[in-house]
């Protein structure tokens, strides 16, 4: 059980925690021979190069079970965790829907890595903004920048995940762009005046 005096941080689960988005790319150059970079297949990244129902098809399958259990690990991610919930109360956030979103946990499960989550919630319905913000959230690290973008919710730092990056960091309105869970790790290990800032 994770601590609940901890602050809490919502971590997205595809593309940030299992790299589904290797599969999508995988999925994408199998079925429609195109050749996508893994760093922009978050939904609102990839939908704009193959198309909403391109996309839909996709995500159906990657979503699924079988390919949901075959995603590796994002770079970075094995070690960061255990840090990480040392410090902070960690929530999965994702926009799967209520069906697909046990494969998550037992994603987990299967990383040695569930013991450090305190919560796997689907969002499908909702802003991910609102939802972070009513579970006290002082980040959300997504890399879908639809899920960062909106108005007010100031108390949840917004860190989008783009691992496409040039360069470790870069600092946007309300928003900083994190290339790496190295770099993020190392954002967070600054604690108070990340966010303070
Ligand atoms: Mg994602």
């Amino acid at each position: 059980m994770q601590d609940e005096k901890k602050p809490c941080i919502a971590v997205d689960y595809d593309g940030v925690v299992a790299d589904t988005s290797q599969l999508k790319a995988d999925w994408i150059r199998e079925n429609l021979g195109m050749s996508v970079s893994p760093g922009i297949c978050d939904r609102t990244r990839c939908v704009e190069r193959i198309g909403t129902r391109q996309y839909n098809r996709m995500a159906k399958v990657v979503y699924g079970r079988e390919y949901s259990l075959r995603a590796q690990p994002v770079a970075g991610l094995k070690s960061a965790i255990p840090i990480l919930a040392k410090s902070f109360r960690l929530v999965i956030l994702s926009a799967r829907d209520d069906s697909n979103i046990l494969w998550v946990t037992e994603w987990l499960q299967k990383h040695g890595l569930y013991q450090h989550f305190s919560g796997v919630i689907s969002t499908q319905q909702r802003q991910k903004l609102e939802t972070a913000s009513e579970l006290g959230a002082a980040a959300l690290f997504d890399d879908d920048i639809r899920h960062l973008r909106g108005p007010g919710l100031t108390s949840v730092r917004r860190f989008h995940f783009d691992r496409d990056l040039p360069e470790d960091v870069r600092t946007e309105k309300q928003l900083v762009h994190v290339k790496s869970w190295h770099v993020f790790l190392q954002l967070l290990g600054k604690g108070k005046e990340v966010f303070d800032g």
